[in-house]
């Protein structure tokens, strides 16, 4: 992980730098692994920045590149900063079978499908790896 930090990230990407903002970003650097919109929200609730705020800054920082999200087949979508030395980084998510944990696996690189076949064109793609992770195998 580089040295970046919150500020540098929201103003390289042309984000005013809000206590909020910063935050976000901050605990996202500080997890490094993608976390719901509640979980997020939950874990800012002491600073004056709800649920609607989070979902709306999570989108625009999703379409400026600097998260990704990623859907394990639960319908939440969760949330993870993008390595700006990677761009549009695609890495495969490890999920764990028992405690539900869900990680970036950015040790391994998948390279971006574009042509799958004549005629197909794909709107995302997404390698999940199925486990126990650490904790639970022991
Ligand atoms: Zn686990
Ligand atoms: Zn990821």
């Amino acid at each position: 992980m580089n040295c970046e930090t919150a500020r540098d990230i929201l103003q390289k990407n042309g984000f005013k730098c809000t206590p909020g903002r910063i935050a976000l970003i901050e605990l996202l650097l500080k997890t490094k692994q993608p976390l719901s919109q509640q979980e997020i929200s939950n874990q800012l609730s002491d600073i004056d920045f709800n649920f609607v705020s989070v979902y709306r800054s999570l989108h625009a920082f999703l379409e400026a590149g600097i998260v990704h999200r990623v859907e394990t087949g639960d319908r939440i979508w969760r949330f993870a900063l993008t390595d700006a030395k990677d761009g549009e980084e695609h890495h495969p998510h490890f999920v764990c079978n028992s405690c539900g944990k869900v990680e970036c696996i950015k040790e391994m690189k998948i390279p971006q499908l574009s042509e799958i076949r004549p005629g197909y064109t794909v709107e995302e793609q997404e390698v999940f790896i199925r486990g126990l992770c650490d904790k639970c195998s022991r």
